[in-house]
């Protein structure tokens, strides 16, 4: 089925939204004018909505969980430690990776525009765009944390990363408890996007 980032189209809604008419008249200009290939605009679409979403960055997670040393070298330069998993791409040149604590909770914004690392999550949400998002995340993390459901204890310590073209942030959630016995693809399973935006936790797994 096709659909949006607000979720499935209805079959009623033939009619595109103004945006995608909009993107449509854009592209349908561009490759008239013979600047872009509409089977690579295809192909670049489909690799970042479908193929990468942020399964990458689950992978990623779930391997810091499990291995030590790749969590080790993942805090050191995560640019090297994601390119050696082979997440390389547009957007995810310089890449660091912060780590939720028991004592820290690390969020993710970029203030600017919206700049996100693609090869790990895909493209990033409306939300992340949003002016709104932009400007609270900074002003007032943790009431912007409640309204995604994230409510922190007192005395846990809310750090921000603003997200530049120089660098990009994925947040390392921590592990869920009850979560011990399971091997990375089953861990990455339990990583969702906004977990590692620092938006969300990660699921439990289900007993
Ligand atoms: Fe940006």
């Amino acid at each position: 089925m096709e659909s949006s980032e607000n979720g499935p189209v209805s079959a009623h809604s033939h009619l595109p939204t103004d945006p995608e008419l909009r993107v449509k008249a854009l592209e349908e200009v561009l490759v008239r004018k013979g600047l872009v290939e509409p089977a690579a605009l295809d192909a670049i679409i489909d690799m970042y909505q479908n193929r990468i979403g942020p399964r990458n960055g689950a992978r990623v997670v779930a391997r810091a969980w499990s291995d030590p040393d790749f969590r080790n070298a993942l805090l050191a330069d995560a640019s090297d430690a994601i390119a050696g998993m082979g997440y390389v791409g547009r957007q995810g040149e310089h890449i660091t990776a912060v780590e939720n604590t028991p004592d820290t909770h690390n969020i993710v914004v970029c203030t600017l525009c919206s700049c996100y690392p693609w090869p790990l999550l895909g493209i990033p949400p409306g939300w992340y765009k949003s002016d709104e998002y932009r400007a609270r995340a900074v002003r007032e993390p943790r009431k912007v944390l409640a309204e995604f459901g994230v409510t922190l204890p007192k005395g846990k310590a809310v750090r921000v990363w603003d997200s530049t073209a120089e660098m990009r942030y994925i947040v390392i959630p921590e592990r869920p408890p009850g979560s011990m016995g399971l091997d990375q693809e089953a861990l990455a399973e339990l990583v969702t996007r906004d977990s590692m935006i620092g938006t969300g936790m990660p699921m439990e797994p289900q007993r």
